[in-house]
């Protein structure tokens, strides 16, 4: 049997040393190591001999098995296929892979920006509950039920929470905070209210059921229209860049007289007009005005003594003019192709 065995492994070591690629050497493997080989044909006669033979002939066949696999093994390395199986195996000198963790959406900088701007200007942020009464959110802001203006808030109302008489309904806006303010507070009043505020009406790339403003409000003696420019130029350069201006447009709100609405000007054509302001030069960007005397009046505030401006940002509308970003619904639907940006 050894001399069979000699010329197997002779067999085996030329054919192997000829193989050129993983195909020929897997064959050549199994021609020469897999069960139907002749090594494997031999072992099986084992059985046939005397125990002394069987243990002599055993070994024999085991070493050459081994020589064999070793040739297979050395050939493998030299063809460059053991370095792909390694190239597959992990690396534990790389870094890891970090697990996905949440990120902040580009509404809470803003926020949060808006929130130290004013701070240093001595405003304190002041919070109202999302669900509000009809009263504060109505009512004392001088939009009793049956005016006409009442209209311009599409509102959900609660129907099954009631507080006192009144009715709930989650706030269209944040200027029922003011009210709440001013009713525990007496002036000199500077605050700011951010937070969110619905309004029951179509999504599309500029409104969203949902969304966050951020009210300011300021009482004193002899605050004036001056006052709320300035303070709103400073906030919206501090935001959008010191080259932005504003403008105020009269406009109509029952609880402001006179109102404005705010201008910036467009910051892609410094003013010139472009595409993305409609040639106008101006975009728009938020309501204002002098608190009406009779809110003032509502909150048990001398409107012959006191006066003041109040105004209410949206905080998308900031940040889609800040980035660029042209439709609000981005902000709510949880894309983190979009939040990462940021
Ligand atoms: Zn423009």
């Amino acid at each position: 049997m050894g001399e069979q065995i000699k010329k197997i492994l002779e067999t085996a070591e030329s054919a192997i040393a000829l193989c050129a690629d993983e195909l020929a050497l897997q064959l050549a493997e199994a021609k020469f190591l897999g069960r139907k080989s002749q090594l494997a044909e031999l072992m099986s006669n084992l059985s046939g001999l005397s125990p002394e033979e069987r243990k002599t002939a055993g070994m024999l066949l085991n070493e050459a098995k081994q020589t064999i696999a070793e040739l297979v093994a050395k050939k493998r390395a030299e063809l460059g296929l053991v370095k792909q199986k390694l190239a597959l195996s992990r690396d534990v000198t790389l870094p890891g892979i970090r697990p996905e963790i949440g990120h902040l959406s580009p509404l809470t900088y803003i926020n949060r920006e808006l929130v130290d701007i004013f701070k240093e200007l001595g405003f304190e942020v002041a919070e109202g509950p999302e669900a509000e009464t009809e009263s504060n959110n109505f009512d004392l802001l001088n939009i009793p039920a049956n005016h006409p203006a009442r209209d311009q808030w599409d509102t959900f109302w609660l129907k099954q929470v009631k507080d006192g008489n009144d009715n709930t309904l989650l706030r269209t806006h944040t200027s029922p905070v003011q009210i709440r303010f001013m009713l525990a507070h007496q002036p000199p009043i500077r605050i700011i209210a951010p937070g969110r505020a619905f309004r029951y009406e179509a999504e599309d790339a500029t409104h969203s059921a949902v969304f966050s403003q951020i009210e300011g409000l300021m009482i004193d003696k002899e605050i004036n229209v001056a006052h709320l420019k300035a303070t709103v130029l400073h906030f919206v350069r501090r935001i959008l860049g010191e080259e932005r201006n504003i403008r105020l447009r009269p406009s109509f709100f029952p609880f402001t007289e006179p109102s404005f609405e705010v201008d910036v000007s467009c910051g892609l054509c410094e003013g010139k007009g472009c595409k993305s302001c409609s040639h106008k030069g101006w975009l728009e960007l938020m309501g204002a005005g002098m608190v009406h005397p009779q809110v003032l009046r509502n909150v048990g505030i001398d409107p012959e003594v006191y006066s003041g401006f109040a105004f209410g940002a949206g905080i998308e509308r900031l940040t889609m003019l800040k980035y660029g970003i042209t439709d609000i619904r981005l902000f709510l639907n949880g894309d983190m192709r979009f939040i990462k940006q940021f």
